[in-house]
């Protein structure tokens, strides 16, 4: 992937200013990113971060803040095209765990969206884990899983999560499953459009790219993950999707950059 061209909200220089900076007063860099980035791409590194970040990390934080900055650009443009404003969410980074509007969550729960605070919430181990447990390494799977969460913050800011919630608490727990599914794969959809324009606006992916993401899209489907921990599957107790599923709909945005073909909830079949 090419991040960090002109046009990212942040450059490269900025970063390296930010890193010799670090070096130098020997403060956390993430924490230094945050104070500069401003209201664009906005950082955080949340309270359970402190302290802990060394300089793998530092090259994923400010890998994140590009990404960030990224679905920034897209979504401030595609969104008024659908007749909707784009409000920039924070991005909180951490490790261990993070108190947020939702509630005190460990990082063993996997990158989130806070749909009462506005917040995505990424614990960068989680990259690591992509790699290594998921077999699914590669920049462009890590901007992926990146892109979905702010896919979340898209839905927050189209009234969506707020439907689905209150449908969620009038139906059985089967049938909520099956809306969080819907949602999930919606938010795949939403990566899928994030890519297309950025990769239009800025030549973002390279030979490989969209293989990667669509790996790392399967390797985190529902029925994989429950057939490597339990050896079987149960779909009733899908939120996410299937595989097959997370990768039909990453790649449907993917291919159409349109955000109206991410209808997941009038889709007849996943
Ligand atoms: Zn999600």
């Amino acid at each position: 992937m090419r991040l960090g061209r002109p046009g990212i909200a942040i450059s490269g220089g900025g970063i390296l200013l930010i890193v010799a900076l670090a070096l130098v007063t020997g403060q956390d860099p993430l924490e230094l990113l945050n104070a500069v980035s401003g209201p664009s791409a906005s950082v955080d590194s949340g309270p359970g971060g402190q302290g802990q970040v060394g300089a793998p990390t530092d090259e994923l934080g400010k890998f994140a803040a590009s990404v960030l900055g990224s679905t920034e650009d897209v979504w401030e443009r595609v969104l008024p095209s659908v007749g909707h404003r784009y409000r920039r969410p924070t991005l909180v980074l951490f490790t261990g765990e993070v108190q947020s509007a939702c509630g005190f969550t460990s990082a063993a729960v996997g990158p989130f969206y806070c749909p009462l605070d506005g917040k995505a919430y990424l614990d960068l181990s989680f990259f690591n884990e992509l790699k290594q447990r998921f077999g699914a390494p590669g920049d462009f799977a890590q901007a992926y899983v990146i892109a979905h969460e702010i896919g979340h913050h898209v839905q927050n800011l189209l009234g969506i999560a707020d439907q689905v919630d209150a449908a969620r608490r009038r139906v059985s727990s089967e049938d909520a499953n099956a809306l969080s599914v819907r949602m999930e794969l919606q938010a795949d959809c939403l990566a899928g459009v994030w890519a297309y324009h950025a990769n239009r606006d800025a030549n973002l992916l390279e030979p490989g790219d969209v293989e990667e993401g669509l790996r790392a899209a399967g390797a985190i489907g529902d029925d994989r993950i429950q057939k490597r921990a339990q050896g079987y599957t149960v779909p009733e107790t899908w939120t996410h999707g299937s595989s097959a599923m997370r990768v039909r709909w990453l790649r449907r945005g993917l291919q159409s950059g349109d955000v109206r073909d991410c209808d997941t909830f009038d889709a007849d079949s996943l």
